[in-house]
């Protein structure tokens, strides 16, 4: 719906005004027969006929497009009169910035802003309208104005209500709530210990299974080191053994070597060995041994 003529100031030129309601364009469009209506006029039409209302030729919503820019500019120029007029208002502005005056007009009728939620009982919240002006006025005698009890309980109270407000039921409430949360808190804190006991057994118990399996384990590897020390020496005793034996079977092959060429190579050198070949026996009582020898270091 387009704007009241009445509201203008001086001369409204005719392209200006909406082929539907014959009030200036409001938010206006235009078909391609250069028609122009406000875009709220030409929607509703739209929805029962698929023709320009002016002169019937054939339109849908898909070809409309906005005004041509030097006809926009003359309708943001056009002087109209605040739609609060009526109750006072004596501002004219141009149809540009008509809005944003209109949105701080001092003349406007606004609701209350004791209907907002942060009142005790928002529910039912004041349901006077005021002009912007008068608001601060009727804040100071709003029915639904809040403000601290004068007897000092502390409470909130709506003017509304204050006549029915009873400082001693009102706190006899609270205290009776109050304690009824702390019975509750109570109980719970009763659970948590008990929980907490348990748990705590729970843990001793464990502590000292814990405690008996480390003993048992220390008890085990003193064993276990036990048995490393005397391996340990038994091995020492057998390498040293081992070693004695290498020393020992070098020194019988040594002299077996010795034995076998001497008597042809070095008939006349005067050794010990020597004097044992000569001697049957004790040559073969010394083969025995080197044989025996041998086949100990073999086993070690
Ligand atoms: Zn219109
Ligand atoms: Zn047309
Ligand atoms: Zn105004
Ligand atoms: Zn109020
Ligand atoms: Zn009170």
């Amino acid at each position: 719906m387009g704007y009241d003529l009445e509201r203008f100031v001086g001369y409204v030129n005719e392209d200006l005004l909406c082929c539907v309601c014959r009030d200036v364009l409001e938010r206006p469009l235009q078909a391609p027969c250069e028609h122009a209506y406000c875009s709220a006029c030409i929607s509703s039409w739209l929805v029962h006929h698929r023709s320009c209302p002016e002169d019937r030729l054939p339109l849908d919503v898909g070809s409309l497009k906005p005004l041509f820019r030097y006809m926009r500019n003359d309708l943001n120029r056009l002087q109209i009169h605040c739609i609060n007029a009526g109750q006072g208002c004596e501002v004219v502005s141009s149809l540009e910035s008509l809005h944003t005056h209109e949105d701080e007009c001092e003349f406007a009728f606004i609701p209350c802003s004791n209907t907002d939620g942060e009142y005790i009982c928002y529910h039912c919240g004041c349901p006077v309208q005021v002009e912007r002006r008068g608001l601060e006025a009727h804040l100071s005698e709003c029915n639904f104005r809040s403000r601290e009890c004068p007897n000092g309980c502390g409470h909130i109270l709506l003017s509304v209500s204050q006549s029915q407000h009873n400082c001693v039921a009102e706190l006899r409430a609270e205290v009776e709530m109050l304690r009824c949360m702390l019975c509750k808190v109570d109980e719970m804190r009763r659970e948590m210990e008990s929980r907490l006991d348990s748990q705590r057994r729970h843990m001793v118990q464990k502590e000292s299974q814990l405690k008996n399996e480390v003993e048992e384990l220390k008890d085990q590897l003193s064993r276990v080191m036990c048995d490393m020390r005397t391996l340990l020496g038994a091995e020492r005793l057998r390498r040293q053994e081992l070693a004695e034996a290498e020393l020992e079977k070098r020194e019988l092959l040594e002299l077996l070597r010795d034995l076998q060429p001497t008597r042809s190579q070095h008939p006349t050198e005067p050794t010990r060995h020597h004097e044992g070949v000569r001697k049957g026996g004790t040559r073969s009582l010394t083969l025995d041994c080197i044989k025996r020898k041998t086949q100990e270091v073999t086993v070690i």
